[in-house]
């Protein structure tokens, strides 16, 4: 928030703006702007209610502030208000979407596609399992235990069969799980989560298209959290690196602009590999189309109005930020996961926490759980550490994770089923790499105050 350029930058691109307007007859709309002044004051005393996510100590949730670029670029946008359904409501915003999506869908090495920006990932998601379904009618869905909980929402919604297979220790999915369900014969569609929600597993992809070969079905990839990690493969380790490279074998895949991307929400993409599938998508709006024969992106989308300026500030931000190997955006990716290694790192050096036993992270997120006697004890001490740390200006995250996968064997049974509350942090940020030094301080100064 500090030097914020955002300011400055809008007010010249808005007068460039402006003067493309200029042979129009001037019209007044009536502003009371003493009363706009007290109430976005108010405003902004209502907000300070927010954890600063902008704040490198803010490490918590997956929430990363959008570029600058991309603040400015949407807020010029909005005095026009451009919406992406059709080109009628958004000639220009409509083409640099078209542009930047063919880019993120360039991240995959597809260049012969269909795709869009949607409102997030679950719209993005519920796309990709509407198409699924047309194309594998009466079939089920499938996703690990460990994906996004709104997959069986979507399915359910799009009335499809779902069930969910058991994840291993490391949080991806269990492979003689899966093949158990698929000789049933009547799953339509696996869900691979590239980068889960919890703790940044990469489902074994390149394994799953290997049983597609066998045993035939649609390979959905949910990277709304992950896909971005495709531009950094020679950073990751295996097993992930492999799922990675086999990304362009998926059928559809998501990625969320809005996650990543350093773009404000809502911001999401869903890709197909079979720009064909846009069959599906015919409808025959009486009102929608009037000045364009060529293909509306509200012919390939299930939602109508959609923010044009969501696709502006996208093609903006990727002007300056290309998503490219190498680039400085892949740069950034690799050093919140140089951060999370690290952090990684100095936790199992510690006899305060006790990290997942599987190993590293695979991606940019970091889960351990707290050393304790009983679960309910490291469960009671990562709240407690979350509410210290949180007094001390560093926010973490809390999650339930499986005390399998800290504990291994764990004697007693009842104790061994159950979940523990463990703290969690995602180093989304390129500056996180930097601060990592104070993060530890502050952890570990709350950690000793609670051992
Ligand atoms: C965040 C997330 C989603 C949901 O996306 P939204 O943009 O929040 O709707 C789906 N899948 C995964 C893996 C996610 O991390």
């Amino acid at each position: 928030m500090n030097n914020d350029p955002v300011p400055a930058l809008l007010s010249r691109a808005t007068a460039i703006l402006e003067a493309q307007f200029a042979s129009l007859p001037d019209f007044s709309a009536p502003a009371d702007t003493a009363a706009m002044e007290r109430i976005l004051a108010e405003t902004a005393l209502r907000l300070g209610d927010n954890f600063p996510y902008f704040h490198p100590l803010y490490a918590g949730q997956m929430l990363r502030p959008p570029h600058p670029l991309a603040r400015a670029a949407y807020a010029l946008a909005m005095s026009i208000n451009p919406n992406n359904h059709a080109r009628d409501g958004g000639r220009a915003s409509s083409e640099m979407e078209i542009e930047a999506v063919r880019q993120i869908a360039g991240i995959f090495g597809w260049t012969d596609f269909l795709g869009h920006l949607t409102s997030g990932g679950t719209f993005a998601n519920l796309e990709a399992l509407w198409i699924a379904g047309q194309l594998n009618p009466g079939k089920r869905n499938v996703a690990s235990e460990q994906a996004h909980y709104t997959h069986s929402r979507i399915s359910a919604a799009l009335k499809l069969d779902f069930s969910s297979i058991a994840a291993d220790r490391s949080g991806r999915m269990d492979l003689n799980a899966l093949e158990s369900e698929l000789r049933k014969g009547d799953v339509g569609t696996v869900v691979a989560t590239l980068g889960t929600t919890a703790i940044g597993a990469v489902d074994p992809l390149d394994e799953i298209i290997k049983l597609r070969e066998r045993y035939g079905f649609r390979i959905h990839v949910d990277g709304a959290y992950g896909g971005y990690f495709r531009l950094i493969l020679d950073a990751l380790d295996e097993p992930a690196r492999r799922a990675y490279a086999a990304l362009d074998q998926a059928d559809s895949i998501v990625v969320d602009p809005h996650k990543h991307g350093l773009q404000p929400y809502g911001c999401g993409c869903i890709l197909f590999r079979d720009p064909s599938v846009g069959r599906f998508y015919k409808h025959d709006s009486p009102y929608t189309y009037f000045t364009s024969r060529e293909l509306h992106l509200g012919e390939i989308s299930l939602e109508c109005s959609r923010a044009g300026a969501s696709a502006v500030a996208l093609w903006a931000t990727q002007q300056l930020l290309p998503p490219v190997p190498g680039g400085e955006f892949a740069h950034g990716l690799g050093q919140g996961r140089a951060a999370a290694m690290e952090l990684d790192r100095r936790l199992r050096q510690s006899p305060l926490f006790q990290p997942l036993l599987a190993g590293p992270p695979e991606l940019d997120i970091v889960v351990w759980k707290v050393a304790a006697a009983t679960p309910q004890e490291a469960s009671a001490k990562a709240q407690k550490i979350f509410d210290d740390c949180a007094v001390q200006n560093l926010h973490l995250a809390l999650v339930q994770l499986p005390l399998i996968w800290f504990e291994g064997e764990v004697v007693n049974a009842n104790i061994g089923s159950g979940n523990v509350t463990c703290l969690r942090s995602v180093l989304m940020k390129p500056e996180h790499r930097e601060w990592l030094d104070e993060i530890w301080q502050r952890l570990t100064a709350a950690s000793a105050e609670n051992k």
